[in-house]
């Protein structure tokens, strides 16, 4: 809910509303109504659902939820709560990384560009075990994890959970689940019946599955029920069912990339549109990772290497990456990435057919993969999708109430009366410029400034 300014009697009613509202929360036992309370005042708040902004508002907070949201014509802060001025800002909800694998440095990194969530698809179980006891003993974003990955065996990683034959689904999604994951990770060598196994276990347990696809085309995978499909998979497969293309994906996760990202350019126009309107007609969300193929595309670009971002990354994490032996274990030479490259406007064109025909996107990073940075990813896939076509509106609800609705977690995403106080003040207008989510005055976590 919000207030509506000029509506006859608003500041009388809601005055009366939010402290009723507030000594409800606190007692109200003759202590001023705003103890504990926190009042952001002068910013204007983006709603990110209606695309409006409200001036000079006066936003209040308390026990890390949001209590209202007024005009500063309609409400006084009330007397005794801890007021921050942001004249001259603008506040948007904190945004979600649907897509990450994180590393324990990844949280901070997060949460300093204003990540308040992130789901995170497959990381070996005792990482998962890691994050999951690091929530809570200091600023963290939300976590929302799959643990290990389910794949068909041969697994293409040795840490992924094998599941054989459709049978087993259940028992894999059992162990899954008793390690306390949130989500289900299927991954490229599942066949249609056994993702679509998997999709029956999991929901049976309440678990959503997200989906890298491989040997299960997109719009197979989006009818057997998966919840999201990641980096765009399975959209090319889903127009060209070559064995060129399978025996990639059979091979392993480089030789099946290189592949994927090769037939995007032999795909039919008309057949692209089909597929995106198709998949937007089933609900499935895509977190198209768009970061992820354009930095893979310009590994030849020294840029690439020296962007700002990548000051977030401490150095043990780089030499992890190991960027040139990636390259040579995906048997990559230069002549390769001009043809990757060439599949980079056909992703939009796709992308932006998706939303158009009404299809939900959400912004994910693949970090820490190699040179994806945690946090500043978010920033990236925002810029991409509007370079892609979408509205920098648009590009905004893909890093919050789009990863909301994926998530299920209708308190995230979103700035109203009863939502998480999860926040970021911003030195710009991102509704004018996309790049300005990345002037972040300061973010707030669960009611609480992270230290900047
Ligand atoms: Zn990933």
């Amino acid at each position: 809910m919000m207030a509506r300014p000029g509506f006859p009697g608003a500041r009388r009613h809601l005055g009366w509303w939010a402290t009723a509202l507030l000594c409800w929360l606190g007692g109200c036992m003759g202590a001023p109504a705003g103890v504990g309370v926190t009042a952001l005042t002068g910013a204007t708040v983006i709603d990110v659902v209606s695309g409006r902004p409200i001036t000079d508002t006066v936003v209040l907070i308390r026990d890390g939820m949001i209590v209202s949201i007024s005009s500063s014509a309609e409400l006084a802060v009330p007397s005794g709560a801890t007021t921050v001025a942001h004249a001259g800002s603008w506040i948007v909800p904190g945004f979600i990384d649907a897509h990450a694998h994180l590393q324990p440095w990844g949280l901070a990194a997060s949460l300093r560009y204003g990540v308040t969530t992130v789901r995170d698809l497959h990381d070996g179980l005792p990482l998962a075990d890691t994050l999951r006891a690091l929530v809570g003993r200091g600023p963290t974003p939300r976590l929302f994890l799959a643990g290990a990955m389910v794949d068909a065996p041969p697994t293409t990683y040795p840490d992924a959970i094998a599941l054989a034959e459709p049978d087993s689904a259940s028992a894999v999604v059992q162990r899954l689940a008793a390690t306390g994951v949130q989500w289900v990770k299927g991954y490229t060598h599942l066949t249609p019946p056994l993702l679509g196994a998997l999709v029956t276990a999991a929901r049976a347990q309440g678990r959503p599955v997200a989906a890298h696809l491989g040997l299960t085309n997109a719009v197979e995978a989006a009818m057997r029920g998966v919840t999201s499909i990641e980096h765009l998979s399975g959209v090319p497969e889903a127009s060209d069912d070559s064995l060129a293309l399978q025996a990639g994906h059979r091979r392993g996760f480089f030789d099946g990339w290189t592949a994927f990202e090769l037939a995007w350019a032999q795909m039919a126009p008309a057949a692209l549109g089909g597929i995106a309107r198709d998949l937007a007609a089933t609900g499935v969300v895509l977190v198209p990772t768009l970061g992820l193929h354009e930095t893979f595309a310009h590994l030849d670009d020294s840029l690439v290497y020296r962007s700002p971002d990548l000051a977030a990354v401490p150095d043990s994490a780089r030499r992890n990456w190991n960027v040139p032996g990636m390259i040579k274990r995906a048997g990559w030479t230069p002549g390769i990435y001009p043809r990757f490259r060439e599949a980079r406007p056909i992703q939009d064109a796709f992308v932006r057919t998706f939303v158009v025909a009404g299809g939900r996107v959400a912004t994910g990073t693949d970090a820490s993969n190699q040179l994806l940075v945690p946090g500043a990813g978010v920033h990236l896939e925002m810029e991409l999708l509007v370079h892609a076509g979408l509205s920098p509106l648009e590009a905004l609800r893909a890093a919050t109430v789009n990863g909301a609705h994926l998530l299920r977690a209708d308190h995230l995403g979103r700035l109203r009366p009863g939502a998480a106080a999860d926040l970021v003040v911003l030195g710009g207008d991102p509704l004018v410029e996309i790049r300005n989510t990345r002037l972040i005055v300061k973010v707030m976590s669960r009611g609480e400034w992270v230290n900047r």
